[in-house]
């Protein structure tokens, strides 16, 4: 097993807050439970008082075992959620009772790992933190830029340095190089990474490593792409359509209802009403959303498996991401009588689209497939998107 090992440098500092935590993770969401897990819970019976306090699920006996809560949806084994969307052993003071009766060990991977995400290569080992943690967004806040032990993503010279036969690995932290960079707006950050992303797609390499890193060409790039001509009304309207699109199924399931049903009423009546204002007031949590794309590249792109097709459609996925969070901060803004967007806003919208996105690489390609003309989009399409 390879001894290197990146990682964020706040990775060891993570500790869950458990009943402090204002976004928890043990609400509305799927939470899966691995095969080894079901097994084990086939033996371990259900904590007694469920029934006395109202978390014991339809049809289940008092003295059933763990493994009766699983359920299926969606092909994927889940604890099933009771009516109010909260699982069965939260407890009121937002801890979990498997842990309290059984220790961590109970836990199914998924509760025992979250938001922790680890990724084996055969040369390194990648260790990540997720964005649908509110505590997570905290420390993304909390700094200017994001540092990684193993990995340097702001030094040119490392990139024109590294091994060319590990193509994936060079083009991610080529994005996240690019994406990190604070003299230009996430917007053209993100833009400058596609187009160069979507050049290396169609080589098939990494060859031109020394343009896509060589000040004069990549100031050259941004400055046409800031030039384009742009309808930002024509743009907004788009992201309103992508953003009902997006959380159609869980409005359906009545999932995140609190946060989606003022956002989806406010997007069907929707207006493009104060945009410039919008801007300024955005632009306040530009190191926050550019340490978010930043740590969703590092997390995202590069999955044991992917090839280069595969990393242009989780890039996709992420500028759709990105673009749904602006949205929904957008009707947030519109919507606020003072006009106002906090802190504790714009952490809620990360973490919220991010669980509403967080799809595996499987249903990404089939979601970009049955919605555009084509999975891989073309430039335009990605500029109208963030325009
Ligand atoms: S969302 Fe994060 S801090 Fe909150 S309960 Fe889950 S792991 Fe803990």
């Amino acid at each position: 097993m390879s001894t290197i090992e990146i990682k964020p440098d706040y990775y060891d500092d993570f500790h869950c807050i458990g009943g402090e935590c204002s976004f928890t993770c043990c609400q509305e969401w799927k939470i899966s439970v691995d095969r080894d897990t079901k097994k084990r819970w086939r033996s371990i019976t259900a904590p007694e008082d469920l029934k006395q306090n109202e978390r014991l699920p339809e049809g289940l006996s008092e003295h059933c075992s763990l493994n009766h809560f699983i359920k299926k949806v969606d092909d994927t084994d889940v604890i099933g959620l009771l009516p109010n969307m909260k699982c069965p052993f939260l407890e009121g003071d937002h801890l979990c009772r498997l842990v309290k009766d059984h220790g961590e060990e109970v836990l199914s991977v998924t509760c025992h790992e979250f938001p922790r995400e680890t990724h084996s290569f055969s040369d390194r080992t990648e260790r990540a933190l997720v964005s649908c943690c509110p505590e997570i967004v905290d420390c993304w806040n909390e700094r200017k830029e994001l540092g990684f032990t193993g990995l340097d993503i702001r030094d040119p010279e490392a990139l024109r340095n590294a091994p060319e036969n590990d193509t994936l690995k060079l083009t991610r932290d080529l994005m996240m190089f690019h994406l990190s960079d604070k003299s230009s707006d996430n917007r053209t950050n993100l833009l400058t990474a596609f187009f160069i992303l979507m050049d290396i797609y169609s080589k098939g390499s990494v060859d031109a490593i020394e343009d896509y890193t060589d000040p004069a060409s990549i100031r050259k790039l941004k400055d046409s792409i800031v030039n384009l001509e742009r309808d930002a009304e024509d743009s907004l309207t788009e992201r309103n359509e992508l953003f009902l699109d997006m959380t159609e199924n869980y409005a359906r399931e009545g999932r995140y209802t609190s946060f989606l049903k003022p956002l989806r009423d406010a997007a069907e009546n929707f207006n493009a009403n104060d945009l410039k204002e919008f801007q300024t007031v955005i632009s306040s949590y530009e190191t926050l959303l550019r340490n978010y794309l930043v740590s969703e590249t590092f997390s995202n792109l590069l999955i044991p498996g992917m090839d280069l097709r595969d990393m242009v459609l989780q890039f996709e996925w992420m500028m759709m991401e990105y673009a749904s969070i602006i949205h929904s901060l957008y009707l947030q803004w519109i919507s606020s009588s003072e006009h106002e967007l906090t802190y504790e806003t714009v952490r809620n919208m990360i973490v919220l689209i991010s669980r509403l996105t967080g799809y595996d690489a499987s249903d990404i390609e089939e979601y970009l497939t049955n919605s555009f003309e084509s999975a891989i989009w073309d430039f335009g399409y990605a500029d109208y998107l963030l325009g």
